[in-house]
């Protein structure tokens, strides 16, 4: 193995002065890691996103530049009931800074997780000395972590002149980032390119291309009755709502990148009522937009099938909220440069496809090359064994200093003229 950077096994580059000060900083984003994960910050948890808003407004102070809250619309949602409801969204966090450098670049993270306050997992604490275990100690609080301490070290380094960037956080990328999904498509042309920080793999490689995904719900409503005395009467919503769930999840296997999760099914109450109606939702990973227009197709029909039938109504809802992510040659070249930077820090890069989704899927449809796991490595994400490895913090967070003091330096994006 490669001696690492700042070990003196290598010659004196001049960035060499500013990943070494990374190096003492591992205690600060470990220690940041730790209490911004005791925050519960589930997307609909508004207490928890606003104390997660505080916190990294101060660790961002910092960076200078103009730091400012930016309101998300409301996620509209389908309930139980088959009833249309609005639930608030909190809002994301933007750090502006020098924006008219000649070089500017997106950097993403989300301050949410998918850990509502009522999860029995809360607690965070240290596994051995090289991991911290808590809810979202990968996803995204690390994250956050290594994109703050990578930005104070290229703040004192002279290499930052010449490059700009927008840190933007949102606060509900778990949900799909229903509110903020607009602002991050009108953000990609404003930028030359997109480093985002959700954790890497556990193996330390990034992800290369991803699937697409969609949330959809069909409302299924019939007639109530008496299930003694008029049961002939009744429209079951649920026993439709069973056998629609059946069709589609027999659609798995049909296509080969299409994947689909039958989730949930509500309805129902007493059980000597006839049910008048059901809620089912799922959702979908498809590798190609081709994926989505076949698997509604299908639904679709089967839905307008049960509206046909006497008594019944039927209506489904939701659509793909991320487009498939495919790893072009941009993306590539983005990557290599990256890669790179990883060399000269001692380690190998190399990257891996995901079923997984995040803003990167939205950024790279509106046009803007971006990798998408600069975070931590980190495993059992979005599970109740969430683990972080420590050590993961600096590597990562000089990994993307270092390519940001290239970038700064040699004023050029070899991967944007290929
Ligand atoms: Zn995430």
């Amino acid at each position: 193995m490669r001696p690492r950077a700042g070990h003196g096994g290598r010659a004196a580059s001049p960035y060499q002065p500013f990943l070494r000060w990374i190096e003492g900083e591992a205690e600060t984003m470990r220690r940041r890691t730790a209490a911004w994960a005791k925050v519960n910050s589930h997307g609909h948890n508004a207490a928890g996103v606003r104390e997660m808003f505080a916190l990294l407004k101060r660790a961002c102070a910092a960076l200078g530049g103009r730091l400012k809250a930016v309101p998300c619309s409301p996620q509209r949602v389908v309930g139980s009931d088959g009833q249309w409801g609005d639930r608030q969204i909190g809002d994301a966090l933007s750090l502006r800074v020098r924006p008219s450098a000649p070089i500017q670049v997106y950097l993403g993270g989300h301050m949410d997780t998918v850990f509502a306050p009522s999860h029995p997992f809360r607690e965070v604490a240290s596994v051995g000395s090289n991991q911290l275990r808590g809810p979202g100690v990968g996803d995204d609080k690390g994250g956050l972590a290594v994109l703050i301490t990578a930005l104070e070290a290229f703040e004192r380094s002279p290499f930052c002149r010449s490059v700009g960037y927008e840190v933007f956080i949102n606060a509900d990328e778990e949900l799909g980032s229903p509110g903020s999904a607009g602002h991050i498509t009108a953000r990609a042309k404003n930028f030359h390119l997109g480093l985002i920080y959700e954790p890497c793999l556990p193996d330390g490689q990034l992800v290369g291309p991803r699937k697409g995904s969609g949330n959809f719900c069909v409302v299924v409503r019939g007639v109530a009755a008496h299930a003694g005395r008029e049961f002939q009467k009744g429209r079951n919503a649920v026993a439709a709502a069973c056998d629609l769930a059946t069709r589609i999840h027999h659609l798995n296997g049909r296509r080969r990148d299409l994947q689909i999760n039958v989730a949930s099914l509500e309805g129902g109450a007493a059980l000597n009522i006839v049910p008048d109606s059901a809620v089912l939702r799922f959702n979908a990973r498809g590798g190609k937009l081709g994926d989505f227009t076949w698997l509604q197709n299908r639904v679709q029909g089967w839905v307008e099938a049960i509206g046909r039938r006497e008594g019944f109504a039927a209506q489904t809802h939701g659509g793909m909220h991320s487009p498939p992510k495919p790893f072009k040659a941009e993306a590539r070249g983005l990557f290599a440069a990256l890669a790179s930077c990883a060399h000269e820090l001692g380690f190998e890069l190399s990257w891996a496809a995901s079923g997984g989704v995040c803003d990167g899927n939205r950024l790279a449809a509106a046009g803007l090359a971006n990798l998408d796991t600069l975070g931590p490595r980190a495993e059992g994400i979005h599970g109740p064994r969430e683990t972080l490895f420590l050590d993961s913090l600096v590597e990562r967070a000089q990994l993307s200093a270092l390519f940001l003091m290239r970038l700064g330096a040699e004023r050029r994006m070899p991967w944007k003229s290929a």
